[in-house]
């Protein structure tokens, strides 16, 4: 399926998936050890859409409102589950041993009568074109960067009352205790992002499977362009009936 086709969809429910699809998200989607994230499934209109919803949540145009548009696209089938990604943000982006800005789910699957495997989806902040936790800070502590679309955080202006982190549907902010603010994944924007000229991130460059595909959604030779656009694969979001418009998209493969 073509990512023009998308928004001819009536829905984002699984009945619109082709049968083998349908069947990976009943397995894969209903229930994760650890954090529970509800409904996963197809969000094909939510990746369309990444390209053209303004912070607020309006569709204006199917042009991106931002340049670079910075995404990362999850190869969820091929994640072993070695936490090399986990290692390399926690000591790029110096997270203290209690915190996190990723983490990887892990689940058991019965693939046949007698035999379980273990699966795994890493998870981090999908960035939001929608963003809860933007909505919710009483300070603008957490903003949505209107240059990139990164979600950051400003730490000299969070006043530690965790709304943000109540507010985020998926976990993805944690409290540090030593500067006494909230702190999550900001596509390593002050390391390295910066570093690699916008290309990539500590975690997608340590992944030994390539799981994590960094790119930007305005570039059409980026990797994660072209895997989004012109794979014809699909690609669904994490809890897309929130209509958050995430810029983190999940594919099998
Ligand atoms: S995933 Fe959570 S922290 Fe990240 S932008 Fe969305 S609501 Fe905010
Ligand atoms: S993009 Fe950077 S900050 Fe975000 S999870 Fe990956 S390594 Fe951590
Ligand atoms: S480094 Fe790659 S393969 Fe290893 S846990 Fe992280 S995403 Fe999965």
């Amino acid at each position: 399926m073509k990512i023009t086709n998308l928004k001819n969809l009536k829905n984002e429910g699984t009945e619109n998936l082709p049968s083998k699809e349908r069947r990976c998200f009943l397995q894969l989607g209903l229930s994760i050890t650890g954090v529970f994230l509800g409904g996963t499934i197809l969000s094909l209109t939510s990746a369309h859409n990444a390209t053209g919803a303004l912070s607020g949540g309006k569709i204006l145009t199917t042009k991106s409102p931002y340049s670079p548009h910075y995404t990362m696209v999850i190869r969820e089938k091929h994640c072993i589950g070695c936490e090399k990604c986990m290692e390399a943000c926690r000591s790029t982006n110096k997270v203290p041993d209690d915190g996190f800005r990723t983490t990887v789910l892990e689940r058991s699957v019965p693939v046949a009568p007698d035999h379980r495997e273990r699966v795994f989806m890493p998870i981090l902040c999908n960035h939001c074109n929608n963003a809860p936790c933007v909505r919710v800070c009483p300070t603008r502590a957490t903003y949505k960067d209107t240059v990139n679309g990164i979600v950051q955080m400003n730490t000299d202006k969070c006043i530690g009352c965790k709304t943000c982190m109540t507010a985020c549907p998926y976990n993805a902010r944690y409290f540090d205790e030593a500067i006494r603010a909230v702190d999550k994944c900001n596509f390593c924007y002050n390391s390295k992002l910066k570093e690699s000229n916008g290309k990539t991130t500590a975690c997608a460059s340590a992944c030994p499977a390539n799981v994590r595909v960094f790119g930007d959604l305005t570039d059409p030779t980026s990797h994660a362009y072209k895997l989004i656009h012109t794979s014809g694969k699909v690609f669904w979001v994490l809890r897309p009936e929130l209509d958050t418009l995430p810029n983190v998209f999940y594919v099998e493969s």
